[in-house]
Order: structure tokens, then sequence, then C-alpha cells
């Protein structure tokens, strides 16, 4: 289980800190596995009171079966400007990406759209969607499929900085102060909120845990 604990351990600490060091741009062969995908901010979501679970909600507005948590660290207003990553993993490159590679898609929701924020769409015959709203997004995130990965005897990590946390939301823009709301759809493959480790109360309306929010198992 070495490297079981080991790839848990750097993924938390990129999750939590965004970490950068080790990561390189290389090619690997595919091998059977199962590739995962986690949230990207903060250990700590707010109670919402929805959807059997105290923290997860379905309230995007076009989007209706998006399950979504709203992630913070318990920092109020120092919340905002913080590092949201996308962050997956797997024990090939090519089970993250899916059959053949080339199958995550980033980009900037439209200006017309209530919230701003980055839309993470996989492709290549995986069907899945999910949203990161309330941060700005990074340059170069719009259009781009490319990921930093990092590679070990068992795993491969793939990550991509998406953005910060916002201060300040669009008028139209659900949003009572910085937080990361991280959603997926529940397609078969995408079946976020069914998958979540033991939480528990930590403070005034707040629910905490000490590994991923959630995680994705693609086929
Ligand atoms: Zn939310």
């Amino acid at each position: 289980m070495r490297w079981g604990i080991m790839y848990a351990v750097v993924a938390l600490a990129g999750l939590l800190f965004g970490a950068s060091s080790g990561y390189w741009t290389a090619d690997v062969s595919r091998a059977a596995g199962t590739a995962r995908i986690a949230t990207g901010f903060g250990t700590v979501c707010s109670d919402r009171g929805g959807a059997g679970h105290p923290c997860w909600h379905f309230n995007e507005e076009n989007y209706p079966n998006m399950a979504a948590l709203d992630l913070h660290r318990n920092l109020g207003w120092q919340d905002a400007n913080q590092p949201v990553w996308w962050r997956q993993w797997g024990t090939s490159w090519y089970d993250l990406i899916g059959p053949g590679g080339g199958g995550v898609l980033f980009e900037a929701l439209p200006t017309w759209a209530n919230c701003t924020g980055v839309r993470v769409t996989l492709t290549n015959g995986l069907a899945g969607m999910f949203h990161y709203l309330h941060i700005d997004p990074a340059a170069g995130v719009h259009g781009s499929t490319s990921q930093e990965y990092v590679t070990y005897p068992s795993q491969v990590i793939g990550r991509k900085y998406l953005g910060l946390t916002k201060a300040a939301e669009k008028p139209n823009c659900a949003w009572l102060g910085p937080h990361l709301h991280q959603s997926g759809d529940v397609a078969w493959y995408t079946d976020i909120y069914r998958n979540y480790p033991p939480i528990q109360a930590c403070g005034s309306g707040s629910y905490c845990w000490s590994t991923y929010a959630f995680y994705v198992l693609l086929p």
C-alpha cells in the first residue's frame, strides 16, 4: 500500500496547496486501471441541506442535474483569491483521459452565463461534465485540452490550474461570499454525489473531511 499512501498524500498536498514540483510532460502506454477525478479546492463544505446530504445541492439554473458542493477552507473573505486546480489520477495517463487519449476539454463559461467559472468536459467517448464556479478562469484555460501530469510507478496524476476564487460575482449569480462551487453531472460515468468520504460538523453550518470531498470513477 506504500504507493497508494504516497499518491494519496501527494494528491492531497496538491489539492490543498497546488504544490508545484516534479511535473513534466511525457508519454506513457495505456494499462488497465481506474481513473478518478477529485475536488479542486477546500476541505470544508457549507450546509446547503439538499440532496440527502448536508452539502450537496442542485441549484444550477441551466444544468439542474449538476450535483454541487460549495467548497472552502473556513477562511471567510480570505477564501477569495485561492488557487483552484482540476485534478485526476489513474494507473496510466490514458486511464485519465479515456481510450485513445485526448479526452478533457477546459473552457471558460460564456459571458452570458450568470456566474463566472470554468467548465470541464470529458470527450473521446467518455460522457461527463464538471463546473468550477465563482473563479476567474486562468489565462490559457479556455479551449485547452492540455494538462500537467506526474508519473509514479503505479500512478499518474494529471492537473491543470483553472484560476482563482473570486472576491465578487456577477449581479445575477447566486453567491454568498468567496468559495468554489464545484459540481458534476450525475450520469453513470460521473455520478459524483454518491461518492464521498465521511464528513463531520466543524463549525457553524460547515462540514469537514480529511480527504477528497468527492471522487469520480471513470470506466
Ligand atoms: Zn453552490
